[in-house]
């Protein structure tokens, strides 16, 4: 399957006999990988046709691996916030996505070389508890098969009583929960839109059904479950939309039982946007006129507000004791 998703793999010369490249060179069924000095001779080059490249690349990472959260990233009230880009853009394929604005195309990158970012945590969890949000500039579990990542995390998180993890995901594959260790501090989030946003903006992905049964195969299996209505999307009938949804989900699985639900509206980086709009001058997301505020855009408040506050009374009215983390 993984072949065939990918027009090319490569590998950096440095990464060829890591035992990482070579396990995940296996899972994908290549023998004969493109041989390249540097990652970014591929990854940072646009096509030469203009359509979208879907190389993999396999490198070591010759940059930070573990980055402060954002301003606009939720910390979940954790002081040590991080996250880890072990992989860099994703199979699927959001309209919204930041990615797009951060990156030059659509060829996924992984580090093979993720030991040495838990080599850094070593230090790290010596000086204090971290939180490391590890799916962040991709889907992780939606490359489970691939990298095997979401289990060496969950492994670490069980193993190291200072990290806590979380692996944030659209993915609906439900056969892995029961397979990895649990700890209460592997924290799996879904994010979950109605089925209308999902198949407007988020290309590829698995509808509300599938991600539900997803949320409760972990839930099932022991593991802390975060959902996630983030990034809530403003479209006609969004109220319509958002309300059907929280049925589903309300009638879907125990809200009760589910560590801590987030709301947020799409926000991103000002240059994020800037780079999006002139890669998609017809997105309906990446046109809309947002506002600027501390150098990210966002929806006017009178839209943000009125949202947020929908989603949460909505979620309240079916389940008042729900945790919604409040991060305003
Ligand atoms: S699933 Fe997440 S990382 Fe992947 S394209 Fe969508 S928003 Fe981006």
């Amino acid at each position: 399957m993984w072949r065939a998703l990918f027009d090319k793999i490569y590998v950096e010369k440095k990464a060829l006999d890591d035992p990482g490249t070579k396990e995940i060179l296996d899972r994908a069924g290549e023998t004969d990988p493109i041989v390249i000095e540097h990652y970014k001779d591929v990854f940072d080059i646009k096509s030469s046709d203009g359509n979208a490249r879907n190389s993999l690349i396999l490198a070591r990472n010759p940059g930070r691996r573990l980055y402060e959260g954002a301003p606009v990233c939720q910390s979940f009230g954790n002081e040590h916030f991080y996250y880890s880009p072990s992989v860099m853009n994703c199979i699927y394929d959001c309209e919204y996505c930041f990615l797009k604005g951060m990156y030059p195309g659509r060829d996924i990158c992984v580090f093979t070389d993720l030991e040495e970012t838990f080599s850094e945590l070593d230090e790290l969890e010596k000086e204090h508890p971290a939180y490391v949000c590890a799916s962040y500039n991709t889907d992780l579990m939606a490359l489970e098969d691939l990298t095997g990542y979401v289990g060496k995390w969950c492994e670490r998180a069980a193993g190291h009583e200072n990290l806590s993890v979380e692996i944030r995901s659209k993915c609906s594959r439900t056969d892995i929960y029961a397979r990895l260790p649990v700890s209460e501090r592997a924290i799996f989030a879904f994010t979950l839109s109605p089925d209308e946003i999902i198949s407007r903006f988020e290309k590829g992905t698995p509808m509300l059904e599938g991600r539900m049964r997803a949320l409760n195969a972990a839930m099932n299996a022991g593991f802390p479950v975060r959902i996630c209505f983030d990034p809530m999307i403003y479209v006609r009938n969004w109220k319509d939309y958002y309300r059907n949804m929280a049925d589903i989900v309300a009638n879907g699985t125990d809200l009760s039982a589910v560590k801590d639900i987030s709301i947020g509206t799409f926000r991103i980086s000002d240059q994020y946007l800037k780079n999006m709009r002139k890669k998609m001058p017809c997105s309906e997301i990446a046109q809309y006129p947002y506002v600027s505020e501390g150098g990210y855009y966002q929806y006017p408040d009178v839209v943000r507000l009125a949202m947020e506050d929908f989603m949460k009374s909505e979620i309240l009215d079916r389940c008042p004791r729900a945790g919604i983390y409040d991060w305003r």
